[in-house]
């Protein structure tokens, strides 16, 4: 037979914190608490299977949970002394809501549950305080009316100043009097039966079985069927319902209640960290009513009054159970308490949440004081939430005139120039000008807008909004909402109360805070604490992946340095081909009508990519960099506009209209899969040489001047066939002997491939033949399994994740299932004809602590991912080596 109904207390404890998911958080450490010797009031917990049964069951409960719910009642009747509904000495009880995961939209607390117009006199006798009293019963039908019947909460406050206002013009609820309070409870009543048709439940049975209804009932209302939805929460998983014998905090001076941490949320710091009110019952200390005071002396300002001053025993008692926990728990606790008549008990505890920073200082810190040990303290911190405490920030002491504010979307700082569409963003990003995409919200089109611009505006839309999930997919700083800027794009204008501001003025962003400034804001890089570095170091012993960056530029290549990147897993050679300097001879190139023609445009920009990759070989002194050879199709570069087919014209001694011509016949229908990748280095095989020859050239430079060889991974895009590789890999091994006969020395290189095509899994065993590594372009291999294309996945993808079709954005988190399969598939089949072969990833999904995961699982060597991901990698690489399944929210 089930058992229903768990008593926790009073010496008599059934459930612990193991039983989490059978009682809820609160439920179990409520009983964990008690069975540690903490001073709990005893209670009960309904399980969360009676929450299960009872939709199961077309909301009827299951039989004998009655007699249960009886049995455990009359047992904390005996303990207290007191009994539920007496008129002499009423018991008054709590009823709380509790599931395995703290969360928001479910029923609120109901207090000094049991009270109606005759216990309440029980009450006034037993307390000898007729105010207390009062103030305990309007507060219990406020709670009851507003949580269990549905009664707004503007009504009450009417009647208070109502009552107020007749008693003479009184502000503060303190000089309300027991008289004032009866009135007002003989109101809420009649106001209660007004609103609801009913009378006010006087029955506490009544009241009860009403309030764990409710409690049930909220499981599914709306607000915490969003919220399931939005943190994978199953509906399955039901809440709990507690229900406790109340103490009371507001029976006078030498009573209170507060909320506390163990230590600093915000920092981590290892000081008792919390707030509490003298005279006070329940959230009172949260709902801004009155000011709280701190608890600790140390934390006090001048003229505060902290507990430790005002009630040292119940204090000194709170410090004690705060060793307690901490030993208990090995984790840092935010916990709730009431004093009453001097006297502490415990409500709650729970893990604390914290910020990043703090989290860090916590893992280090508990590891150091022997309450953990290392791979704990890497198991502690969420990956993800480092990113916070990575991106670049807003120098705090930098003048700055606000000009609005959203929501903070995708966190760090950008500045940049107003421009009011995704076109204007690509073509003036494409001058390296730093834009700010600013739009009303955003959509798929957009896409490559957004990518071009340093950082994403919206006025409309929230945190879950086309731009702010795809901002931080892109990692690029996103406020999104800004509901006080109102957008002109005809008169490409955004304005506020007191700016207007143009295209080209600049802004900048904090996506950490949604606060938009006026003009250029100064940013700093962000300081990386000890404890970063500790718990890095510790990770990185723990950890069996590699870890590299995909980078291109100097600076990319260095910020991966600082953050641990052993070496580079992706540098896209298109990108330096954008430059404005270069994309003249890049267009003549693609343009020539023969080989001859693109040998002499191939010329021009030889230099230039040598220059590039001298660069990053010297950055990377002496680690790995896979170099990819061109891969996009031709017409991204194509000339569109007059001046720039005048200017290729000019160059190739022919006239604009033959140029316009030769655009249209480059024309493709669908570029994602036409003359791209190694099909370019097939077709025009010059074009790979002169890579080759700039890479092979570069790192003999580096060589000479450092005596550091880089090792150069050369990797050809979008293989399909064995026999395409084994073309162009002896075109690029032609070069180096070419090279390396001229420069009288030799130097050691490898040439593989990435694998981002179905048959290219499919063959892996035969391409690995003539391959000396493998790297998954998983971006590409996304949109070839699914056949869809990213930047069109927008229309309809949001919809199959909330349809739960896909449990997660495929382009954010690996398809485990599908494009999974087949990576495991390429290296296995890969491995069995060459068991050496290297293995990486480079796609998007090298930053994604879920995907890392399953990269360690499957044996890849290494991860690679955007820089500002190295350290969230290398911490998730070592929780998958741990054991630790993908993110967690913590
Ligand atoms: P939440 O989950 O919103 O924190 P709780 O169930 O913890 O709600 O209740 C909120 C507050 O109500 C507690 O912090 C505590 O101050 C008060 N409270 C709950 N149960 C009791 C009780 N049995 N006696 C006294 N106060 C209580
Ligand atoms: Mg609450
Ligand atoms: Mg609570």
């Amino acid at each position: 037979m089930t058992k229903w109904v768990y008593s926790f207390g009073a010496g008599h404890n059934e459930g612990g914190a193991e039983l989490r998911n059978l009682l809820g958080g609160k439920g179990a450490n409520l009983a964990e608490m008690a069975a540690i010797g903490l001073p709990v009031p005893p209670g009960f917990t309904l399980t969360t299977e009676v929450c299960t049964a009872f939709y199961d069951n077309d909301r009827n409960y299951p039989s004998g949970l009655e007699e249960e719910v009886q049995t455990a009642l009359s047992r904390i009747e005996q303990a207290v002394g007191l009994r539920f509904g007496d008129r002499q000495k009423p018991l008054l009880v709590s009823v709380r809501s509790g599931a395995r995961v703290s969360m928001p939209g479910m029923m609120d607390t109901v207090l000094n549950l049991g009270l109606n117009d005759e216990t309440v006199q029980g009450l006034i006798a037993a307390s000898n305080d007729t105010r207390f009293a009062w103030d305990s019963y309007r507060r219990f039908v406020q709670m009851y009316s507003s949580v269990v019947l549905g009664v707004d909460h503007h009504r009450f406050e009417e009647i208070i100043s109502d009552i107020k206002l007749d008693a003479g013009g009184l502000t503060e609820d303190t000089a309300l009097t027991a008289e004032h309070w009866q009135q007002v409870v003989a109101s809420y009543k009649d106001m209660v039966r007004n609103e609801t048709g009913k009378p006010f439940p006087e029955d506490p049975r009544d009241q009860l079985w009403g309030a764990i209804g409710a409690v049930f009932g909220s499981w599914m209302n709306p607000r915490a069927n969003t919220y399931r939805r939005l943190h994978d929460i199953p509906a399955s998983w039901g809440t709990a319902v507690n229900v406790q014998a109340m103490v009371f905090g507001n029976m006078g001076n030498d009573c209170a209640t507060g909320v506390c941490f163990t230590r600093d949320p915000a920092t981590g710091e290892n000081v008792f960290y919390g707030e509490y009110l003298v005279n006070a019952q329940g959230e009172d200390v949260v709902a801004g009513i009155r000011t709280p005071q701190p608890v600790s002396s140390t934390k006090a300002k001048p003229g505060e009054t902290p507990m430790e001053a005002v009630m040292p025993e119940a204090y000194a008692e709170l410090m004690r159970v705060r060793e307690t926990l901490e030993q208990h728990y090995r984790d840092m606790q935010d916990i709730e308490f009431t004093v009453q008549q001097h006297k502490l008990y415990m409500l709650q505890t729970r893990n604390g949440k914290r910020t990043a920073a703090a989290s860090l200082r916590i893992a280090v810190d508990m590891a150091s004081e022997g309450l953990i040990d290392r791979n704990e303290a890497i198991r502690r911190v969420n990956p993800s939430a480092l990113d916070q405490l990575l991106h670049p920030m807003l120098d705090p002491s930098a003048k700055r005139t606000l000009l609005s504010k959203g929501l903070p979307a995708s966190p760090g700082a950008a500045s940049g120039n107003v421009v009011f569409s995704a076109d204007e963003a690509e073509s003036r990003a494409g001058k390296g000008e730093a834009v700010i995409l600013v739009r009303v919200e955003t959509s798929p089109e957009d896409i490559h807008g957004m990518h071009a611009a340093k950082g994403i505006l919206t006025t409309r839309g929230g945190m879950t909004s086309h731009a702010a999930v795809v901002a931080r997919g892109m990692g690029r700083p996103c406020v999104a909402g800004a509901g006080g800027i109102t957008v002109d794009y005809g008169a490409q204008t955004m304005r506020t109360a007191g700016h207007v501001l143009r295209a080209g003025d600049t802004i900048t962003l904090d996506g950490a805070t949604g606060e938009v400034f006026v003009g250029n804001v100064p940013m700093i890089e962000p300081q990386l604490s000890d404890d970063f570095a500790t718990l890095m170091a510790w990770a990185d012993a723990a950890r069996k992946l590699g870890v590299r960056a995909n980078a291109e530029t100097p600076l990319d290549a260095e910020t991966a340095r600082k953050f641990g990147a052993e070496g580079i897993g992706l540098c896209r050679t298109e990108h330096m081909f954008f430059d404005p300097e270069r994309i003249s001879a890049v267009r003549q190139m693609i343009m020539a009508s023969d080989e001859r023609g693109r040998r002499t445009a191939l010329a021009k920009l030889l230099p230039h990519q040598r220059q590039d990759f001298y660069e990053l070989f010297k950055i990377m002194a002496g680690l790995p960099v896979t170099v990819r050879l061109l891969d996009p199709p031709l017409h991204e570069f194509l000339p569109h506009a007059d001046a720039e087919l005048a200017d290729v014209a000019r160059a190739l001694g022919t006239d604009m209209e033959s140029v316009r011509a030769r655009v249209q016949e480059l024309a493709e229908a669908n570029p994602m899969l036409g003359h791209r990748g190694c099909r370019l280095g097939i077709t025009y095989p010059e074009i790979y040489e002169m890579q080759a020859r700039a890479i092979f050239e570069g790192a003999l430079m580096v060589e000479k001047e450092s005596g550091a060889a880089p090792h150069p991974e050369i990797m050809i895009p979008l293989v399909g066939m064995r026999r395409e590789l084994e073309i162009t890999r002896a075109q690029v091994e032609g070069v180096a002997k070419a090279v390396f006969e001229e420069a009288g020395h030799t130097l050691d290189y490898s040439i593989g491939t990435m694998i981002e095509l179905p048959r290219a899994a499919i063959v892996a065993d035969r391409i690995a033949e003539v391959a000396d590594f493998f790297s998954f372009g998983t971006n590409d291999l996304t949109q070839t399994v699914f056949g869809l294309s990213r930047d069109d996945a927008g229309k309809f993808l949001p919809r199959y994740v909330e349809l739960e079709i896909l449990p997660k954005d495929p382009f954010i988190s690996l398809d485990i299932e599908g494009v999974g399969a087949m990576v495991r598939m390429a290296a296995e089949k890969g491995r069995s004809t060459k068991p050496n072969l290297k293995l990486g990833i480079c796609g998007e999904h090298g930053g994604d602590p879920a995907s890392i995961a399953f990269c360690s699982q499957v044996g890849l060597d290494y991860v690679s991912c955007s820089p500002y991901r190295v350290p969230v990698a290398r911490l998730a690489a070592a929780q998958a080596a741990l054991g630790v399944e993908g993110d967690r929210t913590a």
